[in-house]
């Protein structure tokens, strides 16, 4: 036989806080407090198990429970030295849910249960107060008919403004104990009529109706929307709590509040909540009347209101003291609840207090530092993902601001300036430095420059893996894609929104934190990388055992991944630094030329470029690893489209644009993505290899003439599928190592490696090691080639596919570990045993994401690449998913 119902008083218990789940989170948290010896009102807990037999019995409760409930009953009338039926001092109750995760406000309670007819008048006379019993009445037939009964609050509320109405009455506190009998009997009719029956007298009777009510709470539609929000399964259930009621509403010596152990926005150790004094439960939370704050610190900073330490300083005392206690109990911030009946202290709940990122962060190191808990749980504590609120700028939250609209917020971070709508104006204003926030309906690669010079990028259309979503993420940018309601006029310069007109130059700010665009430029909030962020990062980095490295072309992505802690650049996209001005010139040159001559010409023209953007990153990273890959463009993002763009690629070359046109349309792709690109230029055309592998070796020695370290080079060919191919690029590579040491007399040293984007590739990783002294898994085309799915396509069915449990997450975001993720682990297995000290890395934005690192851990890959502002989320999810594999 199941037991249905534990006990708790102060001083005992018959549960635990480890038995959350039979009890639910505010039932073990009622049992842990009595045990600990804090004045709790005795009560009693029905079980999770009453829940699910109520659903499975078409809701009705287990024919044994009366039993066990009466006992409870009993036991509960012997503690508290009164019972329902008591004459002169009746028990009154309340019921309350209580599920195993905390679901706020989202399930029912009734209070003050017990009251009826004859009750009323014997507390009146108990506590010497019939206006205080009438108020008490008159709520709980409100309460226990709204919930119980299904009659709708407003229909008190409406008769209560009437009576008042009728008295020429303003506030509730000029009802006398006269009007609140009035008021009760006006109640109880409207309860008859929309009943058919009167209000329930018998308190046994109401017990049960507000049992199987909360137990019914479970399954209203709110709780429903919250549980599918927060990922709670439907079949936990609630438990019942059943507690000798206290009253904060008796007098001016009485009061009710919420506090938590520390400040749950910023993470401060000091008390932190609010009370109101002569009030029950719900009014602090309700919003009738302003509470006042707990601590008199706090009232000094924000409020004229006194505080409970200046009011009621002995209470204060006590409740800090239980706060205290209940934190170096649970080892974590505890959020409360407390009334005070004619100055005796009761606590009513406790539970793990909800924080803010940054309060997280500083309570984490903090109790680690105060010795609660060890440095490690602290590194458990902190949600990698979170990190990102606090790396980049955010809007002020204290400051009030103007919402235009919302969209999806596709890259954290915030940003204000200048609308542009067009990159090239982007570019050209940002030049000049100006910051600007580049508008477009959505994005494609044409627009990359214009994205890298904005501040942040608005579109209207696109999801969170739309280009610019992707694209954005990777550089670090804010953006909010899909905004609601707006509408680009690109003729025009303007966009509408809101019923309000915004033209190329006007300020706005994108939140891509929140998905917010506000009017106007808005304050920022720098983020704060010393600190506790700071200590807590030397942690996880004495944790972890991947290293991190940060994927980064230009000298500010790398200067930003240094900062934030990367152990050398995982990936260096060459192509990426084609983009600006005059250079996608001469990288047209040199992808339309129809002959070796003409290619060298043009790559004649990169060739310096190129080398000093490899000597600055060279110098940026000095003593760390720099993997460099060779050209992978996808040819369509380079090819000219219109005849401006041609006739300006033809006046630099002296050719003819009609040929020039031809040659573009030859070179253009049905599937580009699977096209000539990547390893397959260099073996068509080497003379791109050998100018690559001159301007990194250039760079190399220029650079370790300046900062005395020699560059440690990787160089990485992008795309292969074989080992031959790997073999032809490497010949190349060492040919120009040995003219150039035969020209300077100087030698580089360096390794090759490759990238390994294609499923061919995994299965011959073998072969392909005896050559690659590294090889890297580019996850993102991986994930592409695996399943035959194009990212910039996926937007129209992946969501559905994830919805509907196909893919347990979307595989760009989080690897797909059943497919994608063996085809690493092949490759790694394959690629050790043909060279057991190979160095094997994973770089595309799997290398940031918390889940998909824990599978690199287990996999023993080598290093993660992530771009800049994931490194420090990589490195905390690094640690974690060590501790995890250690156990
Ligand atoms: P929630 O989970 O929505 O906070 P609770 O069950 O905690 O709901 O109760 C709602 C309010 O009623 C809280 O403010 C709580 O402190 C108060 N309350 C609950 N039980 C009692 C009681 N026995 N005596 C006095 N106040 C109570
Ligand atoms: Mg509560
Ligand atoms: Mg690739």
């Amino acid at each position: 036989m199941s037991k249905w119902a534990y006990n708790f008083r102060q001083g005992e218990a018959d549960g635990a806080a480890s038995m959350k789940e039979l009890l639910g989170g505010k039932g073990a948290g009622l049992a842990e407090m009595a045990r600990l010896g804090l004045p709790v009102p005795p009560g009693f807990t029905l079980t999770t198990e009453v829940c699910a037999y109520f659903y499975a019995h078409d809701k009705t409760l287990p024919p044994d429970l009366s039993e066990e409930l009466d006992a409870a009953l009993t036991h509960l009338g012997d503690v508290a030295g009164h019972s329902f039926d008591d004459p002169d001092w009746p028990l009154l109750v309340s019921v309350r849910s209580g599920a195993r995760a905390s679901m706020p406000g989202m399930m029912d309670t009734v209070l003050n249960l017990g009251l009826n007819d004859n009750t009323v008048g014997a507390l009146a006379k108990k506590c010497g107060d019939e206006r205080f019993a009438f108020d008490c009445y008159r709520r709980f037939i409100e309460m226990y008919s709204s919930v119980v009964l299904g009659v709708a609050h407003h229909e008190f509320e409406e008769a209560l403004e009437q009576y008042k109405e009728r008295r020429a009455i303003i506030l509730d506190a000029e009802l006398h104990a006269d009007d609140w009998r009035a008021v009760v009997a006006l109640y109880k009719e409207i309860v008859a009529e929309h009943n058919g029956v009167d209000f329930p007298q018998n308190p046994h009777q109401q017990l049960l109706g507000a049992i199987k009510a909360v137990l019914s709470s479970w399954m209203n539609h709110r709780a429903i929307v919250y549980r599918e929000l927060h990922n709670i399964p439907a079949d936990w259930g609630t438990a019942v709590n059943v507690q000798a009621m206290v009253f904060g509403n008796m007098d001016d010596n009485s009061a009710t509040g919420v506090a938590f152990s520390r400040n749950p926005s910023t993470g401060a150790r000091e008390l932190y909540g609010e009370f109101l004094i002569n009030a029950q439960g719900e009014d602090v939370v309700a919003g009738m009347r302003t509470p006042h704050p707990i601590s008199e610190a706090a009232r000094q900073r924000a409020s004229d209101a006194p505080s409970l330490e200046a009011t009621m300083p002995a209470i204060f005392a006590e409740f800090k003291a239980y706060a205290e206690k209940l934190e170096a109990h649970y080892r974590d911030m505890q959020d409360m609840e407390f009334t005070v009946e004619r100055g005796k202290l009761w606590m009513l709940q406790t539970r793990g207090g909800k924080r803010t990122a940054p309060a997280a962060l500083k309570i984490a190191v903090d109790m680690a530092n105060e010795g609660l808990i060890t440095r490690n749980d602290a590194l458990m504590r902190i949600d990698p993902a979170s990190l990102d609120q606090l790396l980049h700028p955010t809007v002020d939250p204290e400051i009030g601001h103007a919402v235009l609209t919302s969209g999806l917020p596709a890259s954290p971070g915030a940003a204000c300036g200048e609308i542009v709508f067009g990159p090239e104006e982007a570019m050209e204003l940002a030049g000049q430095g100006r910051k600007v926030i580049l508008v477009r309906v959505e994005t494609s690669p044409e627009d990359i420059g214009g994205m890298h010079a904005a501040q942040a990028i608005l579109t209207a259309r696109g999801g969170m893996t739309s280009h610019a979503a992707v694209v954005a993420r990777g550089m670090g940018k804010p953006c909010v894609t899909a905004a609601v309601g707006l509408r680009i006029d690109y003729e025009d310069q303007s966009f509408s929104v809101a019923g309000r007109r915004f033209r190329k130059g006007d300020m706005i700010t994108v939140d891509g934190s929140s998905g917010q665009v506000i009017a106007g430029a808005v304050k920022m909030r720098r983020p704060e990388l010393t600190g506790e962020f700071a200590v807590l990062m030397g942690w996880a980095d004495a944790a972890r055992r991947l290293k991190v490295r940060a994927n980064a072309e230009t000298p500010m992505d790398a200067k930003a991944a240094r900062k934030f802690g990367a152990e050398g650049i995982g990936l260096a996209r060459t192509e990426h630094m084609f983009f600006e001005g005059e250079r996608i010139v001469a990288v047209r040159e040199m992808i339309l030329a129809d002959s070796a001559d003409g290619r060298k010409a043009a790559l004649a023209k990169l060739l310096p470029m190129q080398r000093d953007d490899f000597k600055e990153l060279f110098e940026i990273m000095a003593g760390l690893p720099v993997t460099i890959r060779l050209l992978d463009p996808p040819l369509h993002e380079f090819l000219p489209h219109s005849d401006a763009e041609i006739a300006h690629v033809a006046t630099a070359m002296g050719a003819d644009p009609s040929k020039l046109r031809k040659r573009a349309q030859e070179l253009s792709e049905f599937n580009p993505m699977l096209g000539f690109r990547g390893v397959r230029l260099g073996v068509a055309f080497p003379e791109i290899v050998d100018m690559q592998a001159r301007a990194i070796f250039e760079a190399a020695i220029a650079a370790a003439a300046e900062t005395g370290e020699p560059a440690q080079i990787e160089i990485m060919v992008p795309l292969v599928f074989s080992k031959a191919e790997l073999d032809l690029i490497k010949r190349r590579v060492d040919e120009t190592a040995q003219a150039i040491e035969a020209e300077t007399g100087l030698r580089s040293s360096y390794h090759i490696g490759a990238m390994i984007e294609l499923p061919r590739a995994t299965l011959r990783a073998g072969d392909i090691a005896l050559t690659a002294e590294f090889l890297s898994f580019g996850t993102n085309d991986l994930t592409q080639t695996a399943l035959g799915i194009s990212r910039d396509d996926a937007g129209a069915f992946l969501g559905a596919y994830v919805a509907r449990g196909v893919l347990p997450a979307d595989p760009f975001v989080t690897i797909d570990q059943e497919g994608v993720g063996e085809l690493v682990a092949i490759g790694c297995e394959r690629a050790r045993k043909a060279r057991p000290n190979v160095a094997l890395g994973v770089c595309g934005e799997h290398g940031g994401d918390p889940a998909s690192i824990a599978f690199f851990e287990e996999v023993g890959v080598d290093y993660v690449s992530c771009s800049p502002f994931r490194v420090p989320i990589a490195r905390l999810a690094a640690a974690r998913a060590a501790l995890r594999r250690k156990g």
